[in-house]
């Protein structure tokens, strides 16, 4: 089907009130006169306000505010005036267009900052034109007749747009034969509006088929179509820098000087949005887009930069509290474990030990030697020096011990001046030795005290746990050494007694 023939049989064309019939009648007239618009303009008194209302706007930066028709048109010019008010009219006409998922106020706000960017492009370029306006506010129409006339049809068609990032226009081409601009510009033809609307409007999306007079006018369209597209859908960045470029290339403009216009573009329009009842929304300059983008990034790196010292400071000081907490436990664990005096196992780590030896020999075999023993004559050495002076002499006997030992023997205070060697793996020769050699090291040992020097000697006593007789209890082990080690004090201290256990085969024997 023809653009003509879809217009005049299938788009239900809105049928104008008499003023638009009226406006459209004056534009017709090249030298329609100030009075004769004035007067059409009169008899509506809402146009009478949005006209003043744009005129007044800073898109046309009047030094003065105008109040009426009269003096709009002596500032303005008839010519101006004439199409504003035409693009008041047929925007009205249109703006029930919308069907259902079209978002028409979309559509205007894009139609109107394109209406205001051909208007200051114009300028800007040294082009003016008092088409520029309503130029650019009805090239896309033809979208608006197209979706209305099959709905289902035109969402699918943009659907596709999308999804193949191709233009609309060339989709409509594959679709109908013919694109949204000839459409508009067939229907603007008819409607009798002057080739410096329909040539620019047919051409705006293919400047480089226009070659001649209209060159010009077709390129100012164009870059308004491109500018508007800066403000309505992604990829802002890219798109000022594309124009940047064609302008620069095309009028030698220089980027701020694009940048200033991109962005009074933004400014104007959103003022201008009122006069057409449109909400301007999230629209803002470019720049100050650009400046909040940048705030926002700044405050974001910022807050991450703040982040990663919180949690650096947080790890770190989790660490030291972790690192604090194992000290803490270790000294917790060695208070709970050591003998204050003499730094040597208490009485409740021997017993865990005891334990964990017989077990240990139960499981495996093997054996263990538990060797005990106590100072001879004690009460007379805390007696002749006093408490303190006793403490030394078993702090010194506690040191003297452990390093007899080998690391893998226990050392504990089993009481009073009463100490307890576990020895694993030592069967009763080895018991033997190690009890004489302490026996003698212990003997020899000399506490220094106002320069006498103090000996003591300690009883000693032992047994063997082992595998034969591993059916006997801790309680039994201990009171054997016991017992061995009082048999060294019936005999006259200074000794080592080893018994073997009750139910071992072995003799005890006495040293
Ligand atoms: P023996 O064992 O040879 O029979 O004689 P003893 O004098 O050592 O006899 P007894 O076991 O009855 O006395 C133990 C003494 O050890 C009594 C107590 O004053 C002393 N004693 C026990 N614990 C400590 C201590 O922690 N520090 C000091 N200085 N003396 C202690
Ligand atoms: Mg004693
Ligand atoms: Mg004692």
């Amino acid at each position: 089907m023809t653009i003509e023939g879809l217009i005049s049989q299938r788009l239900r064309l809105p049928s104008p009130p008499a003023i638009a019939v009226k406006i459209l009648e004056a534009v017709k007239q090249d030298n329609v006169s100030m009075g004769q618009l004035a007067d059409i303009i009169a008899s509506d008194p809402a146009l009478t306000a949005r006209l003043l209302k744009i005129a007044n706007s800073s898109m046309y930066s009047l030094r003065y505010p105008v109040a009426s028709i009269d003096k709009a048109l002596t500032v303005l010019g008839v010519n101006v005036l004439k199409n504003i008010a035409l693009s008041f009219v047929i925007s009205e006409e249109l703006r029930g267009c919308g069907e259902e998922g079209f978002d028409i106020d979309y559509f205007w706000r894009r139609a109107v900052t394109m209406a205001v960017a051909a208007e200051l492009v114009a300028k800007f370029v040294g082009q003016p034109n008092d088409e520029a306006f309503v130029t650019g506010l009805v090239a896309d129409i033809g979208i608006l007749l197209l979706q209305r006339d099959d709905p289902v049809v035109y969402r699918e068609l943009l659907d596709e747009h999308c999804r193949r990032d191709v233009p609309v226009s060339v989709v409509e081409k594959e679709r109908f034969g013919f694109d949204h601009a000839e459409l508009t510009a067939t229907l603007l033809a008819n409607w009798g509006l002057p080739d410096k609307v329909t040539v620019p409007v047919r051409f705006h999306h293919a400047p480089a088929e226009v070659q001649g007079k209209w060159q010009d006018t077709v390129e100012v369209v164009h870059l308004a179509d491109q500018l508007s597209a800066i403000y309505h859908g992604s990829d802002m960045g890219r798109k000022v820098s594309e124009l940047q470029a064609l302008m620069t290339s095309r009028f030698g403009l220089s980027q701020p000087a694009v940048t200033m216009l991109v962005d009074s573009v933004a400014e104007k329009a959103r003022e201008v949005f009122a006069s057409f009842d449109l909400e301007p929304g999230e629209m803002m300059p470019y720049s100050q887009m650009l400046e909040e983008a940048n705030e926002e990034l700044r405050e974001m790196n910022l807050s991450c930069e703040q982040l990663v010292m919180e949690l650096k400071q947080a790890r770190e000081r989790s660490e030291r509290l972790a690192g604090e907490l194992r000290q803490t436990n270790t000294r917790l664990r060695e208070l709970v474990l050591r003998d204050g005096l003499t730094g040597l196992y208490n009485h409740r780590y021997f017993q865990e030990m005891v334990d964990h030896e017989i077990e240990r020999v139960r499981r495996y075999g093997g054996c263990f030697s538990l060797l005990m023993f106590d100072l001879d004559h004690f009460k007379a050495v805390n007696d002749r020096f006093g408490h303190p002076v006793g403490d030394l002499v078993l702090k010194n006997i506690a040191e003297a011990t452990v390093a007899a030992v080998r690391a893998s023997d226990i050392v504990a205070r089993y009481g009073g001046e009463e100490f307890a060697v576990i020895l694993p793996h030592a069967d009763s020769a080895g018991l033997r030795v190690f009890a004489e050699r302490l026996r003698r090291t212990i003997e020899s040992l000399a506490t220094e005290i106002g320069g006498e020097k103090i000996r003591v000697t300690v009883s000693l006593g032992g047994t063997v746990f082992e595998a034969g007789s591993s059916h006997l209890e801790k309680l039994t082990v201990i009171d054997t050494a016991d017992r061995a080690l009082y048999q060294s004090k019936a005999l006259g201290r200074n000794r080592v007694t080893i018994f073997p256990l009750e139910g071992s085969r072995r003799n005890g024997t006495e040293h």
